[in-house]
């Protein structure tokens, strides 16, 4: 006699339980948005606690974000009734990847306490290679070698396997060299970059079976979400980390138990180097394996399904799928397209619309403004903050990058790891203690010669008499006080110690004797800073968690919208999703449009599909007739993806005047009433007003065609690839 269903599949329908109980060998959940992928992944790692196939110390399951993976162990919990004990594999690749590299950090030359570069240290780093190799750093920018290595490393090559074209491309053919001094160089300085979290554990996996064999024999389960993101390198540590072995068959286990959930549909990280493919070579990889598709989508409406679903099947390099929910109520909104004449207007009108529902009981906590360019988010914040509206920033310019928090952050770190040289060259002289150029240039040459650390070099040249007597002083201060700091790391507790060392160092003081505007909100910051330490043990494990946790963090309890790139709203859901901005150049954005080629393009659309499919009951999409960029204003068209909407499943609303007060017109015209506001007095109220938007351009309204080159720079770009990697 079967035993009864436990609780926590109950809920599930038969495709869900199967990829849940189908626990040994080889598993491929690919499925459309919100048909409870992430649910499965969570209620199997459930499941195989409940049935105590395993602890939780032998399951590894990544998740895209370090927020999504703390949410999956709260989950787990209230499967399993009770507190999970432990789930120390829990995480996203990069910190499953730090946790490797501590643990054998000795097989590549590291010692286990090595720092996390951050991307400003690693452009100061590079910039004085390229200087070291007597090129010209502003012909060879150090931020284009940054993106270029990050590709490599992406792809998981080494400094011997780059392609040749490659290295010959940058810095007169001395990529490749480059490439290895940077690498030399972080060793030296006991420091990894981000994607060396995952390439010094792929070496070590590769040149170290013994190594490798012990986590075959730890990892009895293995589960990945948002399968389709994962870029050459995590598919290659994934790879080595699944793979059948000798131990995994003393385990017992005849297949390997990994479980991989994704939808190519929803794969946004092409431009990081994310390979869709690997979705598609799972089957060959891992043969036998289950596939299995989930149809139902649990999460949004009929009509924002629809919208998804007829934007989604333009796109031609896709594998296909059904999709279909059960919410179909007649009084379920259209997704709603509505134009603005600019970008203040258009964070004018949501905030009001945000208010109204405010005031209708709705939660501001579901709902979220998500953009396709992080500049975009400057107006809705100043907007929120006029209106008094709580809002909170995911992944945006993050309290850590400030500059005061930077520069405490790196006080702390000299004193955990006195080997910390980029973290002591950006605090030695701040505040200014009369260490001139010469001084430090002095410092810096002795430390090469000595082969020396650049606080131990100073220890060593405070004694001798090569120093004037009054940098000497200065210097030899510095060496006592964090040779004191150092002593104090084990005895006292980590939060008063900071707070000393703040205040010892005279950096409080500095910003105390500061009479600019910023200066009261940095000293705040400073406290904040202090007091956020509180929630961890010392001061190394928040050095660590500040290293690797990307999303801000915020306070949850507070009822705030959140703004955030689309990017970063992966995986997530609301039941208010705004998406701002759709117009051609920003969104699809022009960077996809100049590659000229399909895939850009359709990875846009994607990123789309991705931002529709994040709502539950209400979509509400805008574009403007003119944006600021970079301080020019431009006229815009609207984008192509509103026209792929499905008529039946959209509603073009007609602007209230008052958003705008653009006189009797209202902002009918879609802007476009400035110039001629009778363009849609007479127009057929029967046209989507985009298309009529652009009839008029004709009358002069949209200078530009379709396809005009807009300028957005690259500002939102990195700014959601720092953001990615900070949430690895
Ligand atoms: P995405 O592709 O966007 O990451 P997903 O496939 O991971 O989506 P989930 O986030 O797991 O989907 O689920 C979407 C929503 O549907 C969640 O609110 C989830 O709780 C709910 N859901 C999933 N399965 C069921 C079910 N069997 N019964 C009720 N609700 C469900
Ligand atoms: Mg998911």
């Amino acid at each position: 006699v079967a035993p009864p269903a436990a609780d926590y599949l109950a809920g599930l329908n038969p495709e869900q339980r199967a990829a849940v109980e189908t626990t040994e060998g080889p598993v491929l959940v690919l499925a459309g948005a919100g048909t409870g992928k992430t649910r499965v992944l969570t209620t199997r790692i459930a499941h195989i606690l409940a049935t105590r196939r395993a602890f939780p110390s032998q399951i590894l399951a990544v998740t895209f974000t370090n927020k999504a993976a703390r949410e999956m162990k709260t989950r787990i919990g209230h499967l399993v009734g009770g507190e999970v004990e432990g789930m120390p594999w829990l995480g996203t690749f990069h910190s499953i990847g730090v946790k490797i590299l501590r643990r054998h950090a000795e097989l590549v030359g590291l010692k286990s306490n090595f720092t996390i570069l951050d991307t400003d240290d690693q452009i100061r780093l590079i910039k004085q290679l390229i200087q070291a190799e007597n090129l010209d750093d502003k012909r060879w920018p150090a931020r284009t070698f940054a993106n270029l290595m990050d590709g490599w490393k992406n792809k998981g090559l080494t400094p011997d396997k780059i392609p040749e074209g490659d290295a010959r491309a940058f810095a007169e053919g001395r990529g490749r060299t480059l490439y290895r001094a940077y690498q030399d160089r972080l060793v030296s300085l006991n420091a990894a970059d981000f994607g060396d979290l995952l390439m010094h554990p792929i070496a070590i996996f590769r040149d170290h079976p013994d190594v490798l064999a012990d986590y075959h024999r730890r990892f009895r389960y293995i589960l990945v979400d948002e399968y389709q993101d994962t870029n050459v390198a995590q598919y290659l540590w994934l790879r080595l980390l699944a793979q059948h072995s000798p131990e995994r068959a003393q385990n017992g286990q005849e297949g390997v138990n990994v479980c991989c959930v994704g939808d190519d549909d929803q794969s946004i990280y092409g431009w990081r180097g994310a390979e869709v493919d690997n979705i598609l070579r799972f089957e060959r990889d891992f043969p036998g394996a289950t596939v299995i598709r989930l149809e139902r989508n649990y999460r949004s409406t009929a009509h924002i399904l629809g919208a998804a679903a007829g934007l989604i099947s333009v796109n031609q390099d896709r594998l296909g799928k059904t999709l279909y929910t059960d919410l179909h109520d007649p009084e379920h909104e259209k997704v709603t397209v509505s134009a603005g004449w600019d970008s203040e207007e258009e964070a004018r009108a949501i905030g009001e619309e945000i208010e109204q529902l405010q005031r209708k009981g709705a939660k501001l906590n579901d709902m979220a403004i998500l953009v396709r360019a992080s500049f975009q988010m400057r107006e809705f914040e100043d907007r929120f903050v006029t209106l008094g509206l709580n809002y909170r920033v995911i992944g945006g310019p993050r309290f850590y990058e400030r500059q005061e928090i930077r520069d405490a952050l790196a006080y702390f770190r000299c004193v955990c790891q006195p080997a910390d040289d980029l973290a002591f060259e950006r605090i030695v002289n701040t505040p200014k203690r009369g260490l001139g150029d010469a001084a430090i240039r002095l410092l810096h040459d002795y430390a090469r010669a000595k082969g020396l650390p650049l606080l131990a070099a100073a220890a060593d040249l405070v004694g001798g008499d090569e120093l004037k007597a009054r940098p000497r002083a200065a210097l030899a201060e510095v060496v006592r006080n964090f040779e004191r700091w150092s002593g104090l790391l084990s005895t006292m507790r980590h939060t008063d110690l900071g707070e000393m060392i703040l205040d010892e160092s005279g950096y409080t003081e500095m910003w105390q004797a500061d009479r600019s505007a910023e200066a009261p909100g940095r000293l705040e910051n400073l406290k904040e800073l202090i007091r956020s330490m509180d929630d961890y043990e010392s001061l190394p494990g928040f050095l660590e968690h500040i290293a690797l946790v990307m999303d801000t963090e915020q306070n949850a309890e507070t009822d705030a919208v959140s703004i955030m790139t689309l990017h970063s709203a992966k995986g997530l859901e609301f039941e208010t999703v705004f998406l701002p901005g759709w117009e051609e150049g920003l969104f699809p954005h022009q960077r996809s449009l100049d590659e000229g080629g399909r895939s850009g393009l359709e990875e846009e659309r994607r990123l789309a599909y991705v931002g529709i499919t994040r709502g539950k009951r209400r979509v509400k999409i805008w574009f403007v007739s003119n944006r600021r960029i970079h301080g020019m204003w431009q006229s815009t068209i609207p984008s192509r993806f509103l026209d792929e909407l499905p008529e039946d499943h959209v509603d073009v609303l007609e602007p209230s005047t008052s958003y705008g007060g653009y006189g009797a017109g209202g902002m009918g015209g879609y802007g476009a009433s400035r110039w001629d506001g009778n363009a849609f007095s007479t127009s057929s109220y029967g046209t989507p007003g985009w298309r009529r938007a652009q009839a008029a351009g004709g009358s002069g309204g949209y200078a530009g065609g379709r396809g005009r080159a807009i300028e957005y720079g690259e500002g939102g770009v990195s700014g959601s690839d720092a953001r990615s990697r900070a949430s690895a």
